[in-house]
């Protein structure tokens, strides 16, 4: 009898941490880009992974900005080549370097908001979410005078009470191409990084790399190679508005 209730009790517990398991592994998969309501949400525009297009262009985006030790130098680079792109800037950071902001916009790239504080966690508080998002759209507005219209949600998060928060705010929701998802904040070859970017690069992609945070110079190397290489493969690089205005052509 002893013997049957222990097994019992062994069976319970690991019932319990598969359960437990699992559930970690829904929430982190629903509100990370796999929500089962993006297919929905992107059918509606709501959305954005990646835009249809025929035409040769590719949307780069830069995350977590701006940031004195990479942005400036990310900037020169774009501009040898021509390039337009979009950066997600976190309100704390670009209330720190206004300067940063200007240039960004002086040089004719997309400002889009990654929230105030990337505090991914919080997010799952939709109240919290909200206000976050309010503050950089704030930050960000009072800084370059245009209130952005694209919002990257820190870690791609995704729930049914943000998307409404969104549809009311008029704020489009631009996650990325999970298959161009070179995770570049952690590379340390850039020429590996170079390579997966131009093998795996196809039309309407919307790439993530990341401008913030530290050791960027392995994705400026990277970017620095990348770039001539999909200039000569007729490839053209657009912010993500242009790209949006490309779809179906
Ligand atoms: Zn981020």
């Amino acid at each position: 009898m002893i013997r049957i209730i222990v097994i019992l009790r062994r069976n319970s517990v690991a019932i319990f941490l598969f359960a437990c398991c699992l559930f970690a592994i829904t929430s982190v998969v629903y509100t990370h880009g796999f929500h089962p309501d993006l297919e929905q949400w992107q059918k509606r525009g709501l959305v954005v992974t990646s835009v249809d297009t025929k035409q040769k262009v590719v949307a780069l985006t830069f995350d977590d900005g701006p940031n004195p030790d990479a942005t400036t130098e990310v900037l020169d680079l774009l501009q040898k080549y021509e390039a337009r792109v979009t950066f997600f800037v976190l309100g704390m950071h670009a209330e720190k370097y206004p300067e940063l902001i200007k240039s960004i916009q002086y040089h004719g790239h997309e400002i889009g908001s990654h929230g105030y504080t990337h505090n991914v966690r919080q997010y799952n508080n939709p109240q919290f979410a909200r206000s976050d998002v309010q503050r950089s759209l704030q930050v960000i507005t009072s800084i370059s005078g245009i209130r952005p219209h694209l919002l990257r949600p820190p870690g791609g998060f995704l729930s049914r009470q943000l998307v409404s928060y969104c549809i009311d705010e008029q704020l489009t929701i631009v996650i990325w191409n999970w298959d161009a998802d070179y995770k570049d904040w952690k590379a340390v070859d850039s020429c590996l990084l170079a390579k997966q970017i131009i093998t795996g690069v196809e039309p309407g992609q919307i790439i993530l790399l990341h401008d913030g945070g530290e050791n960027r110079q392995v994705m400026i190397n990277a970017l620095s190679l990348a770039l001539p290489t999909l200039s000569r493969m007729g490839y053209r690089f657009v912010t993500v508005s242009e790209l949006l205005a490309l779809k179906n052509q």
